[in-house]
């Protein structure tokens, strides 16, 4: 993956907020002023960007001066600048990640603005269980930002109530924007402890039911490609969309996958495949099939300076790390999932303690765009664009905004 641009070790893990403005102050006052590099400069929108809090203020500041010092910019402009403006002019969107998550949901509103901060404008939410669906729904009814989903997720079965698939019927009927997920067939280390004649079953239920909502649904697949294409064929098409997160298939399955209905996602577990086999896959993917997501606070993407990822530290015991393990990581590859605990292939080399941040989207963004040879910007694009026709369903927030 080419690593970003060093950007200082004062600048560095902090995207957002006080940093960020700071950082902002010193291009303003940069360009202003090129000569000078006194943040303390008497011009007036750089001391508003210094002391505003609000992103879209920074946004729209800046953009003016771009317009008005464009020339300047190109001139004096350094890859830390490039760094920091390329974050602020991308637009992604964040198709599957888990907000609600025990892990992480205390700070959830900090990560959410960290992440608007660089450029991330929406988030799909997806919850794993009956147990979570109402933090997924509150999340939504504050946050615009949240596309909610809600879905029994194949680890968590054994634990589902009597009356599971009534009560999503009812989160779903009473949150119209709601999209299904994640739902899913597990073959891995952890499925394999699960009935998978059980999974099929629930799996079956679900996808029915987001066909016959028409709504798109949000899918883990590991090590059962075979038993989801048959399941797919048999109860398929999609055309409601059929996310397949984090995908770690083949690129020979992905022409008929995309004809039923699937859109291929990719978060940091990409990284954890061959490159040569990575990217044989990616560019069998249809274009307009291709989204990018972080699993967050799962799928740590792997960085050649782990000080360039946006990290979530956490202080746990050994005992709330093994629960983690076994029942609060539901990722979507099998290798990676043992990864995000045990750090056995490398996928990630960092301490287990720290989690994914949605805002490493960005390396995710890098890493798939070089594969593709394509540049960040048009990927960002692309894969936006994707997402908002996916989640433009009827009822979504997309649509209310649009
Ligand atoms: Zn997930």
């Amino acid at each position: 993956m080419p690593p970003p641009p060093d950007v200082g070790p004062s600048r560095r893990n902090n995207l957002g907020g006080l940093e960020l403005a700071t950082d902002l102050t010193y291009i303003v006052a940069t360009v202003a002023s090129p000569t000078t590099l006194d943040t303390n400069t008497n011009n007036s929108s750089a001391r508003l960007i210094a002391s505003g809090k609000s992103a879209a203020i920074h946004k729209d500041l800046f953009s003016i001066y771009i317009k008005n010092w464009r020339e300047n910019l190109l001139k004096t402009i350094s890859s830390e600048l490039v760094y920091h403006l390329t974050h602020i002019m991308i637009k992604l969107f964040d198709s599957h990640c888990h907000l609600q998550d025990p892990r992480i949901f205390n700070v959830a509103p900090k990560l959410i603005r960290e992440a608007i901060d660089t450029g991330v404008i929406h988030f799909a939410v997806n919850g794993v269980s009956e147990k979570d669906w109402h933090l997924v729904k509150e999340m939504s009814d504050s946050y615009p930002c949240v596309v909610p989903n809600f879905g029994l997720h194949p680890w968590f079965i054994s634990d589902r109530t009597g009356n599971w698939l009534n009560t999503l019927k009812k989160f779903l009927e009473a949150t119209p924007s709601a999209a299904v997920g994640e739902i899913g067939l597990d073959k891995g280390s952890i499925g394999r402890q699960i009935d998978f004649t059980a999974q099929v079953e629930i799996f079956r239920e679900q996808l029915q039911l987001a066909k016959k909502l028409k709504r798109p649904a949000s899918v883990h697949c590991v090590r059962a490609f075979g038993d989801l294409l048959e399941i797919m064929k048999s109860t398929g098409p999609f055309p409601a969309g059929v996310v397949l997160h984090s995908y770690m298939g083949s690129a020979e399955m992905v022409p008929e996958l995309s004809r039923l209905g699937a859109y291929f996602s990719f978060s940091g577990f990409l990284m954890s495949m061959k490159e040569s086999k990575a990217k044989k896959m990616l560019k069998s993917i249809p274009p307009e099939k291709i989204l990018l997501e972080t699993d967050a606070p799962d799928a740590l993407p792997k960085a050649s300076k782990s000080d360039s990822l946006i990290l979530i530290e956490r202080k746990v015991s050994v005992a709330e790390e093994l629960l983690d393990c076994g029942e609060n990581s539901p990722s979507n590859n099998d290798n990676a999932a043992d990864n995000t605990c045990h750090d056995e292939s490398g996928a990630s080399e960092l301490p287990e303690v720290n989690l994914n941040h949605p805002a490493n989207i960005h390396h995710v963004l890098a890493y798939t765009a070089n594969l593709l040879e394509m540049s960040k910007e048009q990927l960002a694009d692309v894969t936006y664009r994707n997402a908002v026709r996916l989640f433009s369903y009827e009822g979504s927030k997309l649509l209310q905004e649009a």
